[in-house]
């Protein structure tokens, strides 16, 4: 069995994944992947879900080894920040052409690690394989082997050609890239008995800067965030950590059960979203360090400071509870956010009329199932049609969802909010939550909605009847904007 395969069965096979465990030893070896039927491609390959993983650590050049349209798919399109370089950004490919396809294009990708260090001179080079220089069998581990000799920092390969899988298992891939290469080769300068490692938060928006200052007030430090904001140094001392919290993803939970495993790092998994799992993030954090040997009077100072967030929270409330109360939201997400936005809009007195659990794990639907109840309106595959339907019905008075199902919610003429990586607001912590109620708010309220959908000028000089008949017009309810039946006070 080939490293790659053995290496994929492995990630299979994970104990720490419920949804795998609970499967027949014969179903798991099949593994997670669905079939895509082709041009429906959506949801990313195997490549793209190891990119997106691992392009947050920002002083490190990503280079793409193969067609120019791998990396320039998924180029810069989510919302990673960086406090310091912004060499990440920077697309790197070898843009392999039919000659390298016939020879091979092993010599062109060392060629191109030399420029990068070259003009760039990044704390390492990770090299990502992709299908066609899979196919025509490269051997990127060699090709990084020799060029860190060489040139002598860290040049790392990343395999997850995209024809091995879906995103998640990607992501999944990325993290054993750094288990085996990165993670453990460096040392602090000094360790202190506060020493976090949280895994898989992105720093999406800077959400990661909406929880640090907390982290600050109660000393604790974050050793390594795997991967936002990081530093190359940093994840390869993450080993060092005393405790590490896994942020509501499955998607690397290799990395912290396996860090559990080999240098006896515990973990919980916990979400920044919402008050309720904001303070349990906070108060598991503490907790765990306490019983790694960190001094006990830390659990009184978290308390502290999350009665004085909480009352804070509940305050900066007051002027949206009666305007967001029993408003309906249908809620589109890539399923790893559903159960902790559900509990987070819920807090705030929203009514989640349907949630996306496609990519969800079999805890995150128990979890939506304790939240909503056991009628829980959880859909596996909605299509944009009923979506539609939902919104334009009033079933639902917004919809929070990614920038691709932005257009459905338009063409209804309803509300919509991005809640996904391409978004511009950072919605961690308390201070995040209250930007989510208010861009939340902000989307209902908008005129907009009431301009939208008035018959246009032209539709009510020409025949009154036909506008009549064929429109609708709106009314503000408590709650929001709704689309009643017309009425002939439209003309
Ligand atoms: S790695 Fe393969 S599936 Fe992924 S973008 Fe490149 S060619 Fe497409």
């Amino acid at each position: 069995m080939s490293t790659l395969s053995s290496k994929v069965q492995e990630v299979f096979d994970e104990p720490a994944c419920g949804k795998n465990q609970a499967k027949g030893e014969k179903e798991r070896k099949k593994g997670c992947t669905k079939q895509l039927v082709p041009g429906a491609a959506a949801g990313g390959c195997a490549f793209d879900g190891a990119k997106i993983a691992l392009q947050p650590i920002t002083d490190v050049a990503h280079l793409v080894h193969g067609p120019i349209a791998c990396e320039g798919n998924s180029w810069d399109n989510r919302g990673a920040k960086s406090s310091g370089s912004s060499l990440y950004r920077t697309g790197f490919t070898t843009d392999i052409n039919e000659l390298d396809v016939v020879y091979g294009g092993e010599k062109h990708l060392f060629k191109s690690v030399k420029e990068i260090f070259d003009k760039y001179d990044p704390a390492a080079v990770f090299v990502y394989q992709t299908c066609v220089t899979a196919l025509i069998g490269d051997d990127i581990e060699a090709v990084c082997k020799a060029a860190t000799q060489k040139f002598g920092k860290p040049v790392i390969p990343i395999d997850a050609p995209g024809f091995v899988g879906n995103k998640n298992l990607g992501n999944k891939l990325a993290g054993e890239a750094l288990l085996d290469y990165v993670i453990g080769t460096e040392e602090p300068d000094t360790t202190t008995p506060y020493d976090i490692n949280i895994i898989g938060e992105y720093n999406l928006a800077g959400e990661l800067w909406q929880v640090k200052p907390l982290l600050d007030e109660m000393g604790v430090r974050i050793l390594s965030c795997i991967s936002g904001d990081a530093k190359y140094r940093e994840v390869a001392y993450s080993h060092r950590a005393k405790a590490a919290m896994m942020v509501c993803s499955k998607a690397m939970i290799n990395i912290a059960r396996k860090m559990e495993e080999r240098y006896e790092i515990p973990f919980f998994e916990g979400s920044f979203y919402g008050i309720t799992d904001m303070s349990d993030s906070l108060r598991n954090i503490a907790r765990l360090l306490v019983d790694k040997g960190a001094p006990a009077d830390l659990l009184e100072r978290t308390e502290a400071i999350i009665r004085r967030e909480e009352a804070a929270f509940w305050v900066q409330m007051v002027p949206y509870k009666d305007r967001l109360k029993g408003v309906k939201v249908l809620l589109i997400t890539g399923g790893v956010k559903s159960w902790s936005v559900v509990s987070a809009l819920q807090e705030v007195g929203m009514e989640i009329v349907g949630t996306s659990v496609k990519k969800s794990t079999l805890e995150d639907k128990q979890k939506i199932k304790e939240l909503m109840g056991e009628d829980a309106h959880m859909v596996d595959d909605m299509t944009p049609r009923e979506m539609y339907k939902m919104l334009k019905d009033a079933e639902a008075d917004i919809m929070l969802s990614g920038g691709r199902s932005q257009f459905i919610a338009l063409k209804a003429k309803m509300p919509w909010l991005d809640i996904n990586q391409e978004r511009h607001h950072a919605y961690a912590g308390y201070d995040g939550m209250v930007t989510l109620v208010r861009e939340i708010a902000n989307a209902l309220y908008n005129p907009i909605w009431e301009q939208v959908r008035k018959p246009a000028p032209w539709e009510m000089q020409g025949d009154k009847k036909l506008a009549t008949e064929n429109t609708e017009h709106t009314e503000v309810l408590l709650g929001g904007f709704r689309s009643v039946p017309s009425v002939a006070s439209v003309v």
